[in-house]
């Protein structure tokens, strides 16, 4: 039996969907809650080749969120890019995986980003996050937004077919004391790995069917356990989508990984 019948049995996906997911590669940018959880569904769902970035090593606090480590990987301070392609590796031992532990910047956003088809934003600072943006728009590569903290998440997919880029969303970065951190705020448990999830079915659309996916904000208030789904605008005035300048990518800001907002 075919593994991945349950996936090619939908008509939209197919066996050229299927095909498409071997022949594709992914950047995964963070093994936090989402990291997690986007990189299991997407290994898990048969992708060719998965690079997945991250410079942290496995600490108790992430236990409660990040399912794919375990008790004794915190007593071993394993690396977590280690962890996560030796369990990805167990789930689907087809995909080939690349570790890299390394803090995603300035200097290497460039040649982590070569070659690969998608981009899953998996993070949990705002640098990175227009950092991103800034590659992205620059090749030109698809990719998905994902954050969370408290009970609050949002995803939001950057198909080929954008209008709008991150920038044109958020046009700065606030300052620390206007946004609520993981260490302040927390981070509701399962609302990491939903977001997570949504992430990885938007990335497997972008590749499999891109003319399904639509560029939208996702925003999932796990308080209320409403969801909502909200329209996303091209600004005229975007420094990087509209004028082309990629001040995170080209070092004119001072970098830094932020605090964790998510
Ligand atoms: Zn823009």
């Amino acid at each position: 039996m075919d593994r991945y019948v349950r996936h090619t049995v939908m008509p939209w996906f197919g066996d050229n969907g299927q095909a498409t997911l071997r022949g594709s590669t992914v950047l995964i940018v963070g093994c936090g809650g989402t990291g997690c959880t986007c990189s299991s569904f997407l290994a898990r769902a048969g992708i060719g080749k998965i690079r997945i970035v991250d410079p942290d090593v496995v600490g108790m606090t992430d236990l409660h969120r990040q399912l794919l480590f375990t008790e004794k990987d915190v007593d071993d301070e394993r690396p977590k890019v280690e962890v996560v392609a030796e369990r990805l590796n167990q789930a689907n031992s087809e995909v080939a995986l690349e570790p890299v532990m390394e803090t995603y910047k300035p200097e290497n956003a460039e040649s982590l980003a070569a070659g690969v088809d998608l981009i899953m934003d998996c993070s949990d600072n705002f640098e990175t996050r227009m950092l991103l943006n800034e590659v992205c728009t620059r090749l030109s590569k698809p990719w998905v937004h994902g954050a969370c903290v408290g009970t609050a998440g949002i995803i939001i997919p950057f198909p080929l077919c954008r209008t709008a880029c991150y920038r044109c969303i958020v046009d700065h970065i606030p300052k620390p004391a206007a946004v609520p951190t993981c260490e302040g705020a927390g981070i509701l448990g399962p609302l990491a790995g939903a977001v997570g999830c949504i992430e990885a079915a938007e990335g497997i659309k972008v590749l499999v069917n891109p003319e399904g996916s639509r560029q939208r904000l996702i925003y999932i208030d796990a308080t209320s356990g409403e969801y909502e789904t909200i329209e996303v605008r091209k600004r005229d005035d975007c420094p990087v989508c509209g004028s082309g300048v990629y001040e995170f990518l080209e070092g004119r800001r001072p970098w830094g990984r932020g605090p964790c907002v998510g």
